[in-house]
């Protein structure tokens, strides 16, 4: 793991409040957005795959980091969109 203290005050707990896969040439990488729970100080840290590659024999494991990061991504963002459906399609079927 990465060192995620708070360069500030040194706190280890801390929340991600962005994240995004970056790739640089072959190699791809998370870059995350951190706060401080402690002292509200944001930094950023990159996660990298240490010798993984796209298309590399870790690929499967770099497909995995990015279903855990589609499934952050699907929580934040489509939740409500999906319950919002699921309600939708109860009322039509009410309907008939
Ligand atoms: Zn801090």
């Amino acid at each position: 793991m990465p060192n995620l203290r708070c360069p500030e005050c040194k706190e280890s707990m801390n929340k991600v409040i962005d994240s995004r896969t970056k790739t640089s040439g072959k190699r791809a990488y998370i870059h995350r957005r951190r706060e401080c729970l402690n002292c509200f100080y944001r930094f950023s840290t990159s996660e990298t795959l240490d010798d993984d590659t796209i298309g590399g024999p870790c690929c499967k494991r770099y497909i995995k980091v990015l279903i855990d990061h589609l499934n952050d991504y699907l929580n934040d963002k489509l939740k409500s969109q999906l319950i919002e459906d699921i309600v939708n399609t109860k009322e039509q079927n009410e309907i008939y």
